[in-house]
C-alpha cells in the first residue's frame, strides 16, 4: 500500500476536499515522523500506518479515524508527544491516538493477571469504538509481520490476538476479521494442531472447491431460468481455526463436516433472499433442521443471512448462504457498518428520521454501555476475567424489555437473567414472566427477539433453586450476595430464633447495668436472663438473653448500640 494507492481509494469514496486535505496532512507529519526508521520486515515504517489506514477506508470509517490510523505510532516510537498532535490536528484525532497508545500497554499471557489491563481496553471500548476499529486493523496488520519477530514475541502476541482480539471482533459483527486473526494466530499457539489440520484438510479443501466448482454453473443456470436478479455467487472457504473448532466437536473426523467450502448468494432484496431459498429448495432438496433464518433472528452479533445445506448433486451436502449486499458489508466490517451507515443516514436527516439505523446502533451502543456498568460491579480482577470467559465470548441472544430496551444474555438465558440484567430489585422480587405476552415459567429459556415482561410482587425473595437456573454470571452473582445476606435472617427464622445470647466485655462502673438494660428495653427488647463473670478483676464479662429481634441486622445495630454505652469493650452475641 503506497499513499499514493491510498488517496486514490480515498477520492473513489467522495469524501470532501477538506478530508482528503486532512489525511494527506496526517500522512505527511506521520511519513517526517517516522522518517528513515524501519520494521522489522526492513519495509519504511509508515508501510504500517498505512496498511492500518487503508483498512479503516474499506469500512469506511470517517476522516479523523484515517488521520488517526495515519498518526496511530507517532507518539510511541518518535520524538513526537501527544500535544503536538493535538496541536496540529485537534482535540477529537489527539483523542483517537492516545485511545490507540492507551490500548498498546495491554498484555494478555494466559494469566488472569491481564485483567485489570482488559478492563481498560473495555474502558475504552465505551469511550469511544473507533479506537478498538483502529487497534483491530492495527493488530491485522502486526499479526500479518509477525513473522519476522523473535519466537517468544510472536507466541505472546498471537496467543493475546486469537484469546482478547479474535473474539472482540466477532462480538463487534466483524467475523471476518475474525477468522483471519485467528488463521493467522493458529499456527503460533497451536503449531502441532495447525500441522494435523493442514495434513488432514488440504485434499478436502482442494476436493470441496472443486465440487463448489462443478456445482456452481448448475445454480447459475437455475437462479437466471427463475429470474433472480443475483449480483454474486461464490464459494466461501472455512477459516481454519474455525474448522479446527468445530473438528473438536465432531470426533477429528474431516468428512463429518459439510460447510468446509460453502456457496454464497447476494441478491438485492430480502424478498429475493427467501425467493432464492424457494428456487434453490425446489432445485435440490434441503436437510431437515439446516435451514437457518438469520435475517428474521440474527445472530447476537448482528449476522443476518439465510443458511440452508441442500444435497447437491452427485448426493452431496452443500451449504448456501443467501444475503443482501447491505447484510454482506455488515458481515464483513460488523459495527464498523452500522457505524458507516449512520454516518451517511445523519447527513440525510429524511432517511434518519425512520429511525433504522439508529435502531440498529442502540443495540449495539447497549451492549458497550453494558459491558462498563458491569465491569464497575466486579471487586476482583479475576472475577471480572472469569464472567467474561462465561458470558461475554459465549454465544449471546438479545432480548427486549416491552419499552424496546435491548440486553445483550448469554444463550440458555432465562427470565431471571433478564430480570437481574435489568435490575437487582426486579431480579429479586421476581414471580412470573410473560414473554411476547404469554406467561411462561421462570426456567423458560429465552430466544433471540423475544420480548420479556418480570412480574414483580413486594417483599419477594430469590430462591436458592435459581442458581440452578440461571445462565449469566452477573444473576448468580447477584443471587449468592442476597442469599449470603439474607442467611442470618433466614437462621433466625428457622429456629424461630428470637433468643439472642450478647457476650460483653466491660469494664464494669456504677450505673453500667442499669444502662444496657434500659438501651435494650427502649427498643422493646425483653430480657430473659443476664449473667455476670467476675472472676477477672479488671475485666468482667456480662451475658444477656434477649428476645424480640426479627432480624440479624437488628441485632447488629443493637451490638453497635451497646458498643456506645461507655464501659463496654467488646460486644459479640450468638443465636441461641
Ligand atoms: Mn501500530
Amino acid at each position: 500500500m503506497t499513499a499514493q494507492n491510498l488517496f486514490e481509494k480515498i477520492k473513489a469514496q467522495a469524501r470532501s476536499a477538506e478530508d482528503l486535505m486532512l489525511i494527506k496532512r496526517a500522512y505527511d507529519f506521520a511519513a517526517k515522523a517516522h522518517g528513515e526508521q524501519k520494521r522489522k520486515s526492513g519495509d519504511p515504517y509508515i508501510s504500517h500506518p498505512l496498511a492500518t489506514a487503508s483498512e479503516l477506508v474499506d469500512m469506511h470509517l470517517d476522516s479523523s479515524t484515517i488521520a488517526a490510523a495515519l498518526l496511530h505510532d507517532v507518539c510511541e516510537d518518535t520524538y513526537h508527544s501527544i500535544k503536538d498532535i493535538r496541536k496540529e490536528f485537534g482535540d477529537e484525532i489527539a483523542f483517537l491516538v492516545q485511545g490507540v497508545t492507551k490500548l498498546d500497554k495491554i498484555r494478555y499471557r494466559g494469566t488472569e493477571r491481564s485483567a485489570e489491563s482488559l478492563r481498560k481496553m473495555f474502558l475504552a471500548i465505551g469511550e469511544d469504538i473507533r479506537v478498538v476499529l483502529l487497534k483491530l486493523v492495527d493488530r491485522f496488520h502486526n499479526m500479518q509481520t509477525l513473522s519476522h519477530l523473535p519466537p517468544e514475541k510472536q507466541k505472546r502476541i498471537a496467543l493475546e490476538t486469537l484469546e482478547i482480539y479474535a473474539p472482540l471482533a466477532y462480538r463487534l459483527g466483524m467475523a471476518d476479521l475474525s477468522g483471519k486473526l485467528e488463521d493467522l494466530s493458529f499456527p503460533h499457539v497451536y503449531s502441532s494442531e495447525y500441522e494435523w489440520l493442514m495434513k488432514e484438510a488440504k485434499e478436502t479443501y482442494e476436493d470441496w472447491r472443486k465440487y463448489v466448482e462443478r456445482i456452481k454453473p448448475v445454480l447459475t443456470e437455475e437462479l437466471v431460468k427463475e429470474r433472480i436478479p443475483f449480483t454474486g455467487i461464490n464459494a466461501r472457504a472455512k477459516h481454519y481455526y474455525s474448522l479446527y473448532k468445530k473438528l473438536l466437536r465432531y470426533g477429528m473426523d474431516v468428512r463429518k463436516i459439510t460447510d468446509i467450502v460453502a456457496l454464497r448468494i447476494i441478491v438485492p432484496t430480502i424478498e429475493d433472499c427467501y425467493a432464492t431459498l424457494g428456487v434453490i429448495h425446489k432445485l435440490w432438496k434441503p436437510l431437515p433442521g439446516r435451514i437457518k433464518d438469520y435475517i428474521a433472528l440474527p445472530k447476537p452479533n448482528g449476522y443476518r443471512s439465510l443458511h440452508t445445506t441442500v444435497i447437491g448433486h452427485e448426493e452431496r451436502p452443500i451449504e448456501i448462504q443467501i444475503r443482501t449486499p447491505e447484510m454482506h458489508g455488515e458481515a464483513e466490517f460488523g459495527i464498523a457498518a452500522h457505524w458507516a451507515y449512520s454516518e451517511m443516514k445523519r447527513r440525510d436527516t429524511q432517511a434518519y428520521a425512520e429511525g433504522r439505523s439508529s435502531k440498529i446502533n442502540a443495540r449495539h451502543f447497549a451492549w458497550i454501555e453494558q459491558l462498563r456498568e458491569w465491569q464497575k460491579e466486579f471487586e476482583k480482577p479475576e472475577e471480572f476475567l472469569e464472567a467474561l470467559k462465561i458470558d461475554f465470548f459465549k454465544d449471546r441472544i438479545f432480548v427486549l424489555t416491552p419499552k424496546g430496551d435491548a440486553f445483550d444474555l448469554p444463550e440458555g438465558s432465562t427470565p431471571i437473567d433478564f430480570a437481574y440484567h435489568v435490575h437487582s430489585d426486579i431480579g429479586n422480587t421476581a414471580v412470573g414472566a410473560k414473554i411476547n405476552g404469554k406467561m411462561v415459567a421462570l426456567d423458560h429459556i429465552l430466544k433471540n427477539g423475544d420480548i420479556v415482561e418480570i412480574l414483580k410482587q413486594k417483599n419477594k425473595k430469590p430462591s436458592r433453586d435459581w442458581l440452578k437456573i440461571v445462565k449469566s454470571a452477573q444473576a448468580r452473582k447477584k443471587i449468592s450476595s442476597f442469599l449470603k445476606h439474607s442467611e442470618g435472617d433466614k437462621k433466625f427464622e428457622k429456629r424461630g430464633g428470637e433468643t439472642v445470647e450478647f457476650n460483653l466485655t466491660i469494664r464494669d462502673r456504677v450505673g453500667l447495668l442499669r444502662d444496657v438494660t434500659h438501651m435494650l428495653a427502649k427498643h422493646k427488647i425483653n430480657i430473659k436472663k443476664v449473667d455476670t463473670d467476675t472472676k477477672n478483676q479488671k475485666w468482667a464479662a456480662l451475658l444477656i438473653h434477649a428476645e424480640g429481634f426479627k432480624n440479624k441486622t437488628e441485632v447488629e445495630k443493637m451490638m453497635v448500640r451497646l458498643k456506645g454505652i461507655k464501659g463496654i469493650e467488646d460486644v459479640s452475641y450468638k443465636l441461641l
